[in-house]
């Protein structure tokens, strides 16, 4: 007899993890090393030490250490918002009339609304530890900088953000956050660097993109002294950190003898998909027990099942290391209308080898369908759901319906990595029916993967 499965289940405090689990370590193909940029050889410690931390380009290089402490600052900073409940969603099982057990571990608990807060305190610890004044980073729709700046407050660091200048623009109210945790945020392209004012230059007018709010960051932090980057995702790195969402699931999974079928999750650039999966994965790997493993990713934007397995940029400016994963290229942009986040051309190396070696699947959705799920979600399980976290609801629904069709009884697990508040744009689109879908062409994709680096 199973224990009574309760709607919440929040493991005590002394349960919360002590050791991030490095996936790599259990993996027989490990992820292919970073280059340097300029000569093509594996980056050395001592150049990526020149972009990032150290400690983080120590992690980052690390493959051979299953577990890694958490120092006791961050362990303490993680008990003010963790552990984040692991939900089970009856109403959600109830309005689809579904044989099967569905679970969301809930990552929107703090300001940032996101799990990006999990990497972010991280990040900042070791910088602070390192003596630094301050890091630079790029955001997007805007979690990742929101996040940095609460976690810099913290620890007493400038922190300087390069939020895409469509977001900057569509999100007003981000960007006001960030500034209450005391962070300077400027729209990109910028004409505060260099390759800002050559983006700026060859396309005036430019939204900005991912790719090149990263080259803008890179730059300052290189050029000012006492600075480094940080990202809030693809690293190995953020994976890292972000295994205590796994580790949590998968210790109160444990104590209710939960034992899930199916694990899905959005994919951007693999941090909260592979933070989820990889203790389960671990698992898998030893042979101690099998998962099915999805990721999910949006249709306008499919590095996994639509783009190539090769060492490219991390940036459009060419500047980070080159990084073997699945790409679409750096000068990829999803096309406008595209409103769901996930828009990073690339994936995590980690992730991308795993689903090399068949060891993950990955889907792709189409945004309406997306925003549908979103709506259905929110209307039972009471929670507004970010746009990214509604990729992983729609195949999480999609699989629950299956097994309407078929009687199973699978358990399915998705990670829900956040709230949806500054998304209401994209909601209000949704809501008037305006919002369309745009899958681009093979065309398209192959022009973008034609300036792929050539690497022998
Ligand atoms: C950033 C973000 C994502 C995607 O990033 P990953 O690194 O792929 O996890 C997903 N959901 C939310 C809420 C985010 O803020």
């Amino acid at each position: 007899m199973s224990k009574e499965i309760p709607y919440k289940i929040y493991l005590p405090e002394s349960e919360l993890p002590n050791q991030w689990y490095n996936v790599r370590a259990d993996m027989k193909n490990k992820p292919a090393p970073l280059l340097n940029p300029a000569t093509h050889k594996p980056a050395t410690l001592e150049e990526l030490s020149q972009v990032f931390c150290t400690e983080l380009a120590k992690q980052e290089l690390d493959e051979n250490d299953a577990y890694i402490d958490i120092p006791q600052e961050i362990q303490d900073f993680y008990k003010m918002y963790r552990p984040a409940p692991l939900v089970r969603a009856y109403c959600l099982e109830k309005a689809l009339d579904t044989p099967a057990k569905i679970y969301y571990k809930f990552e929107g608990n703090n300001t940032s609304g996101s799990h990006k807060l999990n990497s972010a305190i991280a990040q900042a610890y070791y910088a602070k530890k390192q003596g630094l004044k301050g890091v630079t980073t790029e955001t997007g729709a805007g979690q990742w900088g929101t996040a940095l700046s609460m976690a810099c407050s913290y620890m007493h660091l400038d922190c300087k953000v390069y939020m895409v200048k469509v977001s900057y623009e569509q999100k007003p109210f981000r960007r006001e956050v960030m500034r209450t945790y005391g962070a300077s945020v400027t729209p990109s392209p910028s004409d505060t660097t260099e390759i800002g004012r050559k983006i700026l230059k060859e396309f005036p007018g430019t939204n900005g993109s991912l790719g090149c709010a990263i080259s803008e960051a890179v730059e300052v932090a290189t050029h000012t002294e006492g600075y480094r980057y940080v990202l809030g995702s693809v690293l190995n790195q953020v994976l890292l950190h972000q295994s205590i969402i796994g580790l949590e699931t998968m210790k109160a999974c444990d104590m209710y003898d939960i034992k899930p079928d199916v694990i899905i999750g959005c994919a951007g650039g693999g941090s909260n998909l592979g933070g989820l999966i990889s203790p389960f994965m671990g698992r898998k790997l030893r042979g101690e027990a099998d998962y099915q493993f999805i990721a999910v990713e949006p249709a306008s934007c499919p590095s996994l099942t639509r783009g190539a397995f090769a060492y490219d940029f991390c940036d459009t400016g060419k500047v980070c290391p080159l990084q073997k994963m699945y790409t679409l290229g750096s000068g990829f942009m999803p096309s406008p209308n595209h409103a769901g986040g996930l828009r990073y051309h690339g994936m995590s190396s980690i992730l991308s080898q795993l689903y090399h070696d068949g060891l993950m699947e990955a889907r792709s959705v189409e945004q309406t369908s997306v925003f549908d799920a979103a709506t259905k979600f929110a209307r039972v399980e009471g929670i507004l759901p970010a746009p990214e976290s509604s990729h992983a609801i729609r195949v999480a629904i999609d699989e629950a319906l299956k097994c309407k069709e078929t009687g199973e009884e699978k358990t399915i697990l998705f990670g829900l990595t956040g709230t949806g508040y500054f998304d209401m744009y994209a909601y209000e689109k949704f809501n008037d029916g305006k919002m369309s879908d745009y899958i681009p062409t093979d065309e398209e994709i192959a022009a973008s993967l034609a300036n792929l680096p050539k690497i022998d």
